[in-house]
């Protein structure tokens, strides 16, 4: 991603893509001092835009690396590389985090704290999953609690373990991979939320120590106005041969139906497909 054209906004202006250079000394890089966002623009507009930048900047709060711009600015950031990249349907990174600077131990407090954004047109994140239904394998990493870290912020911290499960996941010819978890129940996947289908109401993990995805949300919304019923609570692994739809949530995501997790086989049912089409119907509104 390195060598291409175009331009990246950081730190207040717009730099040459290839020019978008850091520190080999940057605290993130040692430490995981960095949060970010994964945003979607459809037809020239971002999708749950100021979500995503409020996001952002709790997310920093809640790693006690406070984000030196507004909300507003980092629109205006994120307005700024979509006219610069003649981007119209396009996925967006906006990120923060600790420069090199006068520390080089743990404590990170005197340096400085910097942001980007970069945004590039990026297709289905699951590929053809998206129409047949992705198979997940089941990850040997659980999401931690919430004592151990903030686990409800989008920081790079928490990817590592994403990262090892989609790695073994991909290994064994899975899409992705499904973690349970600190206390056995399942969470969610590596970059995407998860739903469950039962007889025709839905059933989803109560987002205590993972990511309450945007589009998890949108997704809630969506099933309410139907007048679905819709579950949020702790799902034990027992439950899971019990369910006869499934599907993922998630910005790169959208809305993309599971065929499996490990042994356990689901249909892509009609319930997943109205949903999914009517994300795909209010994103482009
Ligand atoms: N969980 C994880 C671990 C993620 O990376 C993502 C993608 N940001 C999600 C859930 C879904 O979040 P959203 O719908 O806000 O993109």
């Amino acid at each position: 991603y390195d060598d291409r054209d175009g331009k990246i906004w950081l730190d207040g202006a717009l730099v040459d893509w290839r020019g978008a250079q850091v520190h080999v000394l940057s605290h993130a890089l040692h430490y995981a001092s960095s949060v970010f966002e994964g945003e979607r623009a459809y037809g020239g507009r971002i999708f749950a835009s100021r979500a995503h930048s409020e996001r952002l900047i709790a997310s920093g709060t809640a790693i006690d690396m406070p984000i030196p711009w507004s909300v507003d600015q980092i629109e205006a950031a994120k307005a700024e590389v979509m006219a610069a990249n003649g981007l119209s349907d396009a996925y967006v990174r906006a990120f923060a985090w600790r420069g090199a600077g006068e520390d080089m131990g743990v404590s990170s407090a005197r340096n400085p704290v910097r942001l980007a954004v970069a945004a590039w047109e990026w297709g289905a994140y699951y590929g053809d999953s998206k129409t047949k239904g992705a198979a997940l394998d089941i990850s040997q990493w659980k999401r931690p609690s919430p004592e151990t870290i903030p686990s409800h912020a989008k920081a790079a911290g928490l990817y590592m373990i994403c990262t090892m499960s989609k790695h073994a996941a991909e290994a064994k010819g899975f899409a992705d991979a499904m973690m349970f978890d600190y206390r056995g129940y399942v969470a969610e996947a590596t970059g995407a939320n998860i739903f469950f289908v039962k007889d025709g109401e839905v059933h989803t993990p109560l987002p205590d120590c993972f990511l309450n995805g945007i589009t998890r949300q949108t997704v809630i919304g969506l099933l309410r106005e139907r007048n679905i019923p819709v579950h949020e609570r702790h799902i034990g692994p027992e439950e899971l041969e019990g369910f006869q739809q499934c599907w993922l949530t998630g910005t790169a995501a959208e809305v993309t139906p599971v065929g499996h997790i490990g042994d356990y086989a689901f249909e892509v049912g009609a319930l997943t497909r109205e949903i999914a089409e009517a994300y795909e119907t209010l994103v482009r509104a």
